[in-house]
């Protein structure tokens, strides 16, 4: 599952590399103080492992957002710098019940694709426009279809109202221009900002809520953020952004994998390519196109196993759902070609080695969501 993990991984990372993301790095562990200063401490310290060091209180972070505000105040910033997009996978602890914990969907130890943007009150739509583009991108690479709900000013809320509306205006106005079907929730945001959620729905027509897109109004004032603005007035408060779109990376993948169905697609398979020699002459050749595939970014495996028949290892292969089987016999190995089937039995036929790398690379590269067909 590490595999599909780190291609989860890349995918956001070559986004974030398009839309003006920075990743960076922070520490897991901070003294009590931050979850002080974020209020943490006194709303969720239960959820938090906490442990002496020094005699004073530490604790693992159940969220990257106190890192990003620390990394924003270390200097002085100026309204050129925004937006700042910092985007962070750091490995998260929370200390749900242990009656709580199931397999990857509900885990203690988790990664999000994390996000947090810094901006001025006026960035926010063009920056939720950005992140609504984000997502649909991510999810129709999955094949995701998604729901849309404004969550607007609950009747406990902390903050300037006119502050509120015009931020629940600018997302009204993203939301419109996005042009996806969406619904008012009036009254659920969080106390602290409005919220854009987001429902996918999976290939059995399940409903999960991955993506938040969440303004924030406090946490700033809580670090006591500022910019210098356009007008020259350094205490200009910058508005968070915080925005996920896997959500927990773990829990994605259980996501992907029901919904899948255990049939990944090219691109974000664990067992690509499946070498099969048709008798003990052609072994040493398929070795050789085992190596090939391999050196060519292709998890690939040769199946040498003597008591199986040919038949057997084909079928085999289609039940570990390798996408792509291929069969050389003595044919293949005195031409330098390979005989290409897939997972379901389609016969692509006999291809050059040089040929068939070529194409799944392109496929691979395209994230074709039936590699299998479009060989
Ligand atoms: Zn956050």
């Amino acid at each position: 599952m590490y595999l599909v993990r780190n291609t989860l991984v890349c995918l956001l990372q070559s986004e974030y590399r398009k839309r003006g993301f920075q990743e960076v790095v922070t520490p897991n562990i901070y003294n009590s103080k931050l979850w002080m200063t974020s209020g943490h401490w006194q709303h969720y310290s239960e959820n938090m492992f906490s442990f002496e060091a020094e005699k004073e209180t530490f604790a693992l972070k159940p969220m990257n957002c106190p890192g990003h505000c620390l990394m924003f105040d270390h200097r002085p910033r100026s309204w050129r710098e925004l937006p700042l997009r910092m985007a962070d996978f750091g490995v998260l602890h929370r200390n749900e019940l242990s009656g709580a914990l199931t397999g990857l969907t509900r885990v203690r130890r988790f990664q999000q694709d994390d996000a947090h943007i810094f901006c001025s009150i006026d960035q926010i739509e063009e920056e939720i426009k950005g992140c609504l583009d984000f997502l649909r991108t991510v999810y129709e690479v999955f094949g995701f279809t998604f729901k849309l709900n404004l969550s607007t000013r609950p009747e406990k809320f902390l903050g300037d109202p006119e502050i509120w509306n015009q931020a629940e205006k600018q997302l009204e106005n993203s939301l419109n221009e996005f042009g996806e079907k969406w619904v008012l929730n009036p009254g659920d945001g969080a106390f602290y900002g409005p919220k854009i959620d987001i429902q996918i729905k999976d290939a059995i027509g399940r409903f999960h809520q991955c993506a938040t897109i969440q303004l924030d109004f406090q946490l700033p004032i809580r670090f006591n953020l500022s910019f210098v603005g356009h007008d020259g007035d350094d205490h200009t408060r910058p508005v968070i952004i915080h925005r996920a779109i896997l959500g927990s990376v773990e829990r994605m993948i259980a996501i992907l994998t029901e919904n899948y169905g255990g049939k990944w697609p090219l691109w974000l398979s664990p067992t690509q390519v499946m070498v099969v020699p048709v008798g003990p002459t052609c072994e040493e050749y398929a070795e050789k196109v085992k190596k090939e595939f391999h050196n060519s970014g292709f998890m690939t495996d040769v199946d040498l196993d003597p008591g199986c028949t040919l038949n057997k290892k084909i079928r085999n292969a289609q039940l570990a759902q390798y996408n792509f089987i291929l069969v050389v016999g003595e044919m293949e190995k005195s031409s330098n070609t390979v005989n290409v089937r897939t997972r379901d039995n389609k016969v692509h036929g006999q291809r050059s080695v040089e040929e068939c790398i070529e194409r799944l690379k392109k496929l691979k590269a395209s994230r074709s969501r039936n590699a299998e067909e479009e060989f």
